[in-house]
C-alpha cells in the first residue's frame, strides 16, 4: 500500500486534461476549510454528536430488518478496508464503523454520522478489494457529504435546523415526536433512495477516495458492471435498481467525469486474492 504522502503528491499531479477531478478534489477541499458549517448552517463543529446519534438510530433500525452477518473475519477485514478509506475521506475525524448485513439482497447502505454497510449478498458479487473499495468509498462519499440529511430534508420539507437537531439531542420524552419524524424520513429515503445528483457525485468522489487509499479506482465501475449484467429482472436487486440511477446511466456519467484522468491509478492494486481469503463464501 502506497504511503498517503506519496498518494496526495501524486494526485496533486494530475495532469490539466483533468479538470473534472481536479475542480472535485478542490470541492474536498473547500468542504474541509468549512467543515462544521453545511449550507443550511445545520452541521456545527458541536452537532457532530448528534448527526452521530441520529445515524446511530437509523443503524440500529436497519440492523433490526437484517442483522450482522455471522463471520467475525468478514466483519474485521471489512473494517479495516473501510476505515483505511475514510482516512483518505474529507471527514476522517468520525468515529466510522462498517458491517456487513446477512441479506442475500444486492446493496449497500450508510447513515450520518458514519454508518456504513454493504449486504452480504453484494460481496458474494465481488471479485476484489478495489471493488469493495470502491462500493465502501460511495457510501463513504454520502457521508460526508451529507446526503442523507439533504434527502429527508428533501422528502419531509422539513427544516431539520440546528433548533430541531438540538431537541433531538436532549431526547426527553418531548421528543418522541422529533424520532418519530427522523425515523419516518429514514424509511422514505431508504425505499425513495437519495437525490439522483448525489448517487453521481457520491460515484465521482468514490473513485477519487478509492485512488487516494491506493487502490486501482476502477473497482467501483467494475461492479456497476457486474450490476449492468445481472439486470434489473433480478429480484436480489430490486431496491438498489429502484434507488439508484441505472448502473448503465453511472457507469457511463463515470466514464465521463473520468475520463483518462485517473488512467495512471489503474495500476494500483486490487487485490483479488486478499479479497478471496477475507470473505470466504458469502
Ligand atoms: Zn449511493
Amino acid at each position: 500500500m502506497k504511503t498517503l504522502a506519496f498518494v496526495a503528491a501524486s494526485l496533486l499531479a494530475l495532469p490539466a486534461y483533468a479538470a473534472d477531478f481536479g475542480s472535485l478534489l478542490n470541492k474536498a477541499q473547500e468542504a474541509v476549510n468549512t467543515y462544521g458549517q453545511d449550507a443550511a448552517g445545520v452541521v456545527t463543529e458541536k452537532s457532530v454528536d448528534e448527526e452521530r446519534d441520529i445515524g446511530r438510530q437509523w443503524a440500529e433500525t436497519l440492523l433490526g430488518a437484517a442483522p450482522l452477518w455471522n463471520n467475525d473475519k468478514a466483519q474485521r477485514y471489512v473494517n479495516e478496508v473501510g476505515l483505511w478509506l475514510a482516512l483518505h475521506s474529507e471527514r476522517p475525524e468520525l468515529a466510522w464503523r462498517f458491517g456487513v448485513l446477512d441479506s442475500p439482497n444486492v446493496n449497500a447502505f450508510a447513515t450520518p454520522g458514519g454508518y456504513v454497510f454493504v449486504t452480504r449478498g453484494l460481496l458474494a458479487r465481488m471479485r476484489s478489494e478495489a471493488e469493495l473499495a470502491g462500493v465502501l468509498s460511495h457510501e463513504i462519499a454520502h457521508v460526508v457529504r451529507k446526503h442523507h440529511l439533504a434527502a429527508v430534508r428533501k422528502a419531509q420539507g422539513m427544516s431539520l435546523g440546528g433548533k430541531l437537531l438540538k431537541q433531538f439531542a436532549i431526547k426527553d420524552k418531548g421528543n418522541e415526536q422529533v424520532n418519530e419524524r427522523l425515523l419516518g424520513g429514514l424509511k422514505e429515503v431508504m425505499s425513495r433512495g437519495l437525490d439522483k445528483g448525489d448517487e453521481y457525485e457520491a460515484d465521482r468522489m468514490g473513485v477519487v477516495i478509492a485512488a487516494r487509499a491506493g487502490y486501482d479506482p476502477y473497482g467501483l465501475p467494475g461492479v456497476l458492471q457486474t450490476l449492468q449484467a445481472l439486470g434489473a429482472q433480478d429480484s436480489t436487486l430490486a431496491l438498489m435498481f429502484a434507488t439508484h440511477p441505472a448502473p448503465e446511466a453511472r457507469l457511463e456519467a463515470l466514464d465521463k467525469a473520468m475520463g483518462s484522468s485517473l488512467d495512471a491509478y489503474a495500476a494500483q492494486p486490487q487485490l483479488q486474492a486478499r479479497f478471496q481469503k477475507s470473505v470466504g463464501r458469502p
